[in-house]
């Protein structure tokens, strides 16, 4: 059998769920509200300095660096508390590696590109676009590629190294530099690892953010008669180890970042989300590359969209922190405004379109082809209606897309005197598909 089938049999099987679902925080059934060693830190913090942001709270639960969530746990998978799309189907890395090599020849083919991944998981994602690479050597002999990976977890960054490290060549270890971790790749690329996307060498990149953006710390706010009041986390005076939601009796300053003329009634914000993707806009536009962000989101409409999930169940985002897994979807009205022109973007695009137009029905009609038992075919089947059925992930995670403005508009190209408007190139992915 062939190997890259067996590996998807593997993963299509997985019976999980996804963690873009509906779901509004604090009206789930009541769950054992076990003081974890993270409550306890937090409800010591809150009694001493008083209540804390939301923002805060989601960040201190999921990456404090002594007790965080993603710090020291594979929550990932089966056994763990949620499942992802390169999880599910190598189709979904494979499309992804495809998308990148299109861009790099649209591009015109540069001599050096850095593949940058922000919170890989698992490594899977750059393992199947790496295989891809592999499998367009010829296309790409003549570019010289390395990878990046950017990665606050210890447990995730080992298994990162598992996944996609030679092993005959020991890892260069630093936990005080900014590179963390050095190696090289099963296919012989040099890899390093980073805490932080500011510490990832400039220079021709592509960027890719898979389910990334949704769990950076997130703002809360609700409107009152009395104006926008932030959301905070407080102990429950009633019940003795208990976290409660609070509204600030008054303005706090991160209400600056509500828009003038918003018109919901709740409202999330990301900072965080708006720092990354002007760090990213301002590399593209200096050193060209393009970023690649897919996630659960909405475009400016959603309201109270922080879930925790636990076991593939929805968990109470306050009960027993830092046992369960916080997110919030991303806005990405919020991301367009933060590349404040200075790169184009493209999307959202639902998850099923970008696929669709970036050939899925081709390459599973391969692997199928390919399947010789009835099990497999059917396991691909199940892994390819998990990804693109619009009641499961089709519709819900999104792509969108930060790109050079010369890459959209021609540029290099001579413009055609009669034209208001420079012509638009199509990028693979944000445009229907046409076999030729
Ligand atoms: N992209 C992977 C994993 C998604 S889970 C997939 O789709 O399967 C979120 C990932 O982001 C984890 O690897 C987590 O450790 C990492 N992460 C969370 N907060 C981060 C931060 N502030 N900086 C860098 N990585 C972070």
């Amino acid at each position: 059998m062939n190997a890259l089938l067996r590996r998807c049999v593997a993963r299509a099987g997985t019976p999980c769920i996804w963690r873009g679902k509906s779901f509004s925080s604090g009206n789930e059934p009541a769950e054992s509200n076990r003081v974890t060693p993270m409550l306890r830190h937090l409800m010591y913090k809150i009694k001493s300095t008083g209540p804390i942001t939301v923002a805060e709270y989601m960040k201190e639960v999921l990456t404090n660096p002594a007790k965080g969530y993603y710090v020291h746990h594979d929550m990932l998978g089966e056994k763990g508390d949620f499942i992802t799309s390169p999880e599910i189907s190598q189709i979904f890395g494979e499309l992804l590696g495809v998308w990148f090599v299109s861009e790099w020849i649209a591009s015109g083919k540069s001599t050096a590109f850095q593949l940058v991944e922000l919170g890989p998981g698992r490594g899977t994602l750059t393992a199947d676009i790496l295989r891809v690479f592999n499998q367009l050597g010829s296309v790409l002999k003549t570019c010289d590629i390395s990878i990046h990976l950017v990665e606050v977890s210890q447990k995730l960054s080992e298994i990162q190294a598992l996944t996609l490290t030679e092993e005959k060549v020991p890892l260069e270890r630093d936990a005080e530099s900014l590179v963390y971790m050095k190696g090289v790749t099963k296919s012989g690329i040099p890899i390093s690892w980073y805490r932080d996307l500011k510490d990832v060498p400039k220079g021709y990149s592509f960027y890719l953010a898979h389910e990334f953006f949704d769990v950076l710390p997130v703002h809360k706010f609700q409107k009152t008669p009395h104006g926008w009041r932030e959301v905070f986390v407080d102990v429950d005076p009633q019940t003795s180890d208990k976290l409660r939601f609070v509204l600030a009796p008054c303005a706090t300053p991160a209400e600056a970042f509500i828009q003038r003329d918003e018109r919901r009634e709740h409202v999330e914000v990301c900072p965080d989300a708006g720092v990354i993707i002007q760090e990213l806009s301002q590399r593209i536009a200096s050193t060209g590359g393009a970023a690649l962000i897919a996630d659960y989101g909405h475009d400016g409409t959603k309201t109270d969209t922080f879930r925790g999930f636990c076991g593939h169940q929805l968990h109470d985002v306050l009960v027993a922190p830092g046992t369960a897994d916080l997110t919030a979807d991303v806005d990405f009205s919020y991301l367009r405004r933060m590349a404040q022109g200075k790169v184009a973007s493209l999307g959202p695009v639902e998850q099923r379109t970008f696929l669709k137009n970036m050939g899925v029905d081709v390459r599973l009609k391969v692997l199928l082809d390919k399947a010789r038992e009835p099990s497999m075919k059917q396991q691909l089947l199940q892994g390819y209606d998990m990804l693109m059925n619009p009641q499961k992930m089709g519709e819900r995670f999104n792509f969108f897309a930060l790109l050079p403005h010369q890459r959209l508009h021609g540029g290099g190209q001579e413009r055609n005197a009669c034209q208001s408007e420079p012509p638009t190139s199509s990028v693979a992915g944000f445009d229907e598909l046409v076999w030729q």
